[in-house]
């Protein structure tokens, strides 16, 4: 079996031991086994750390977009070096098929950085405005806090957009899945970027993660994981007026019109709900068809889900891994439990591998668009039918959510935008209109405060400065 230990945190530019000297286990939800270990760190870690940051925010903030530009080139290229090794560290502590771990969790974070790498080459914006000279300034030290579904592409929306503005950072992954973003303080190392541009401290979020959120040398936090925490890391930033962005729970809506290639729009749909065993912020969670659909895309839906092969995440076969640890998969079977809608597949008595944090592909028909199973954010693969009679219904229905992350539409093309149009969401896929992460993304409503991804995202961790002439 492969052990991960780590017994230190990435601070100034270099490995030093946490103050507390205690660990925290890293599980492999799958073999439900312990096969790794990370600091348990300290608010005085994260004091270090802060001050590392601040010591060489000055530095990087007035070094030259080139610079800047070819310091992230060298760490896209080390980091490239370990995609291997990134897909089968969250493989081990996460659960992802090995095969969308290699795309997703291993690729898409390096297609992000590579895009940071060019982003930072190109010189702030500046702008003229009658008599002022505008201009865009780094924010300062940044807090990233990140969760576990997609461990290290999080990481790397924040600290490869922050770095690019000209900031330094301070990270805390996921304790549940803290490892990749030790594979990222390696490829610091050896691509010899500037002490203290990046420190890594991992622990739990009342330890570290609130240290962060509430630290004077803070200047911006930047929080991706559930609305609660969202909620109390913006109040303890509030009381010394520090920027936080946000990016958190979602419950998308895919919306199959009257006139959508229904095949086509269920297949994918199914698919985009149970990605990463339903642990996915934007998931289309709500499957909303027209009536003269409905009894189709119920059978299709339900067909396609108990198609899915549950296992090693290892096993080249495996479509679904286990979700991310026995809480989530007790918090998913809750939501099972007290569903009260027609159940078409899964459940809780559908069979699942006798090892491992494993909840069946599971899909509900009949739906009430105001029970807890459409509204709450599940985080596990649970899907929900609802069926409506004509477009403003739809939109009415995919707008009934204290949520706007995400979600889709299927339909002619005209009448499927103009729908995507009205949903008060931050991203609307349109007949299967893939991802894009250059685009900018993020949250309407509940879903969270700014944007990540592309030269949104960097704007983000940039000050705007006034200058009279
Ligand atoms: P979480 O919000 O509890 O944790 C996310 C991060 O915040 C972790 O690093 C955690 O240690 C830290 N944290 C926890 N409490 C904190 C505090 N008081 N102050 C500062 N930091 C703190 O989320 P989770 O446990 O990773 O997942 C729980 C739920 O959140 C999921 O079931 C899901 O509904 C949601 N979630 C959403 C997203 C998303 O991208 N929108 C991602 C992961 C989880």
């Amino acid at each position: 079996m492969t052990s991960v230990f780590r017994d230190e945190h990435w601070i100034g530019g270099a490995y030093v031991p946490s103050g507390s000297g205690e660990r925290i286990g890293v599980e492999n939800p799958y073999t439900e086994e312990v096969f790794g270990h990370v600091p348990a760190g300290t608010a005085e870690d994260v004091d270090a750390a802060v001050s590392a940051a601040r010591s060489a925010f000055d530095g990087w903030a007035s070094a030259s977009p080139a610079e800047r530009g070819a310091a992230l080139s060298r760490l896209h290229r080390t980091l490239a070096a370990r995609a291997d090794e990134i897909a089968r560290i969250v493989g081990l502590e996460l659960g992802t098929p090995l095969k969308i771990a290699k795309a997703v969790q291993a690729g898409l974070p390096l297609t992000v950085l590579a895009g940071y790498a060019e982003l930072a080459t190109r010189p702030a914006h500046e702008e003229t405005i009658g008599n002022s000279l505008v201009v865009h300034e780094p924010i300062g030290v940044v807090g990233a806090i990140t969760p576990w579904n997609y461990p290290l592409h999080q990481v790397v929306a924040k600290v490869g957009a922050a770095l690019a503005a000209g900031c330094t950072v301070v990270l805390k992954p996921s304790e549940l899945t803290p490892l990749t973003a030790y594979l990222l303080a390696d490829a610091f190392a050896e691509a010899e970027l500037p002490p203290g541009v990046f420190n890594l401290v991992t622990g739990t979020g009342p330890d570290v993660g609130s240290a962060i959120a509430g630290h004077p040398g803070v200047d911006m936090v930047s929080f991706t994981g559930s609305t609660r925490t969202g909620a109390a890391i913006s109040r303890a930033a509030a009381d010394r007026i520090a920027k936080v962005s946000l990016e958190l729970g979602g419950k998308s809506a895919n919306v199959i019109l009257e006139d959508a290639d229904v095949a086509k729009a269920v297949k994918v749909g199914v698919g985009n709900a149970f990605l990463n065993s339903g642990q996915t912020c934007t998931a289309w969670t709500r499957m909303l068809v027209h009536r003269s659909h409905y009894d189709e895309a119920v059978e299709l839906a339900a067909k396609t889900a108990a198609g899915y092969t549950l296992g090693d995440p290892f096993d080249a076969a495996t479509r679904l891994g286990p979700l991310a640890s026995a809480a989530q998969r007790e918090r998913v079977r809750g939501f099972i439990e007290r569903a009260g809608a027609r159940l078409v597949a899964g459940g809780l008595d559908a069979p699942v591998p006798a090892r491992g944090h494993f909840v069946a592909p599971t899909v509900f028909a009949d739906v009430d668009p105001d029970s807890e199973l459409a509204q709450e954010e599940i985080f596990g693969p649970v899907l929900s039918i609802i069926g409506f009679g004509d477009d403003d219904e739809a939109v009415a229905i995919a707008n009934n959510s204290k949520y706007g992350l995400a979600g889709a539409v299927w339909g002619s093309d005209e009448r499927a935008l103009a729908v995507a149009r009205r949903l008060r969401t931050g991203a609307v896929d349109v007949n299967g209109g893939s991802f894009n992460p250059f685009a900018p993304f993020g949250g309407y409503k509940q879903s969270g405060i700014g944007r990540e991804l592309g030269a949104y995202g960097l704007t983000e961790f940039q000050q705007v400065k006034a200058i009279q002439r």
